[in-house]
């Protein structure tokens, strides 16, 4: 997905939801051409609605049995002489096969409801080319995006967003209408040369999941290697020990913390450099570079994939010690104190810093977990907008600052002793902090009070070295004007 499709958010388009010169259609007639899943389920769902169906077969005797009985099911047609809209629920290679049927559809509204196996699969797209064998129509694209099931399961399932595009007004308006009577919300995409744009929509593979995903897998990677070099190439070379047992389970552990970690202070570092750019310039009205823009806008994704790697973490960690190399090493440990004649084993220090280390862990997971809930979208629209960037925020800026605890108590003093320093590289966990402890500073800076004022003057509209208009009355009582710095 480009830069600029992803400037085109799926809910930014004008909702004809709440457009008042929309009124309930149920009870008038509509069409449907075809007797497949798509159309079977549309049928459905439009008799549930209220509407009448008259469903368009070559074959109805055959296929009447797959509807409802209150959908009439008939010769195509004869389908399409009963309404005036009329869903093609065919797809776009059969087209041509529907010509026989122009006369009767002239001035008939059609509904192309169809998709393609690729993306941008054809010149023109689906709905153009039924516009162009069927130029006595008015095309509307629609209904594409949800699937069958979709159809079926009703309202209270599924993606409930339906986008709608054409050439002309009032069929789009007719057409949104039927869309809401049937529970959808119809999200007006413009004119028919978005067509291409809806049609592309259902074969996009996670489109704004990409950079994240990449971003956590070369994490993952370099986190990798890194332990990967310190705990099994280390001790191999220096001290020919095999410790190839570590790499499915200790190795991973101890990547993903890290990843996760990192992962959620790049969620609030875009915020940041976006901080420091509106100090820089002083205004709020000059636009972030791209990769800012695009960084802001996949803060969300990196937040669900930093998620991920905590719970895996934590459920990684909760499974140590069902392995046989711990039971083993439990029991050799065991044996040497036997022979040693150790009977005290507590270490104090050890004991707190283990609790401690345990405990933030959970809470950080705990904040996380409440992030990660809230920015589904069902939860989110429940939320008003102080509530949301509370939580998405405030309470997301805490989870940072207690993983950072976290990840402190787990090093403890261990960063000061030289035998943690394999082949002169420090502790991965001494790593991960630098770019969380730069966030957490930068927040702190951000939060006193001399600068916090600036940036909230800044976000209310303030312009550094802006001039505005102001009038003075002169001596004679007539009114002069000049400029003055809004800075003053
Ligand atoms: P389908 O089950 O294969 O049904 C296609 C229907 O087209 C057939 O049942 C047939 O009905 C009719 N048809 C008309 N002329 C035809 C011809 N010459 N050759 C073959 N069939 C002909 O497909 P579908 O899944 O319902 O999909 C129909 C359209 O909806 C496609 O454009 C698809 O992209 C779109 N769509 C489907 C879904 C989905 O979830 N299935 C979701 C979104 C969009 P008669 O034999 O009764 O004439």
């Amino acid at each position: 997905m480009s830069g600029r499709d992803m400037a085109k958010p799926l809910l930014g388009h004008r909702t004809i939801e709440g457009d008042p010169s929309i009124t309930p259609a149920a009870g008038r007639t509509i069409g449907v051409l075809g007797s497949g899943d798509f159309a079977r389920s549309l049928a459905i769902r439009l008799v549930c609605s209220g509407f009448k169906v008259v469903v368009g077969s070559r074959n109805p005797r055959r296929k009447a049995g797959l509807f409802p009985s209150a959908a009439e099911v008939t010769l195509q047609a004869e389908a399409v002489k009963k309404t005036d809209v009329i869903f093609v629920a065919v797809f776009r290679e059969h087209y041509s096969t529907l010509c026989d049927l122009a006369d009767v559809l002239v001035g008939k509204i059609l509904v192309d409801v169809s998709n393609n196996t690729e993306i941008n699969h054809h010149k023109e797209s689906n709905a153009e080319y039924l516009a162009s064998l069927f130029p006595a129509c008015t095309v509307v694209k629609g209904f594409n995006v949800v699937s069958a099931w979709t159809l079926q399961s009703g309202a209270r399932d599924g993606n409930k967003q339906v986008l709608i595009c054409s050439d002309n007004q009032e069929a789009k308006r007719t057409v949104a209408e039927i869309a809401q009577v049937m529970g959808f919300t119809p999200v007006d995409m413009g004119c028919m040369s978005s067509a291409s744009e809806i049609e592309n929509i259902p074969l996009r593979l996670l489109p704004a999941w990409k950079i994240p995903i990449f971003l956590a897998l070369g994490l993952f990677i370099c986190f990798f290697t890194y332990n990967l070099i310190r705990q099994v190439i280390h001790p191999y070379i220096r001290e020919q020990k095999n410790k190839l047992y570590k790499i499915p389970i200790e190795v991973v552990n101890t990547t993903l913390p890290c990843v996760a970690y990192v992962m959620l202070s790049l969620v609030y570092l875009p915020g940041v450099l976006a901080a420091c750019s509106q100090l820089y310039y002083g205004t709020k009205y000059r636009r972030f570079p791209d990769w800012l823009d695009q960084w802001l806008q996949h803060r969300k994704q990196i937040g669900l994939l930093s998620f991920f790697c905590a719970a895996l973490h934590a459920v990684y960690s909760f499974c140590l010690p069902m392995r046989r190399s711990h039971r083993y090493q439990l029991i050799e440990t065991a044996v040497k104190q036997a022979v040693e004649k150790k009977m005290n084993i507590w270490v104090e220090e050890e004991v707190w810093r283990m609790e401690i280390y345990i405990s933030v862990g959970i809470i950080a997971l705990g904040l996380l977990s409440l992030l990660a809930i809230t920015s589904l979208p069902s939860i989110a629209n429940s939320l008003n907008w102080r509530e949301f960037s509370f939580i998405q925020s405030t309470l997301g800026f805490i989870a940072l600052v207690i993983s950072t605890l976290h990840t402190l108590t787990y090093g403890w003093s261990r960063a000061f002793d030289e035998n943690q320093y394999k082949f002169y590289l420090p502790p991965t966990y001494t790593l991960t902090l630098l770019v969380p402890c730069t966030v957490i500073l930068a927040k702190v800076i951000f939060n006193l009070p001399c600068i916090q004022q600036r940036l909230q003057r800044i976000r209310r509209g303030w312009e550094k070295g802006r001039y505005v208009k102001f009038v003075l009355p002169s001596a004679t009582g007539e009114y002069s004007s000049g400029e003055t710095s809004s800075n003053v």
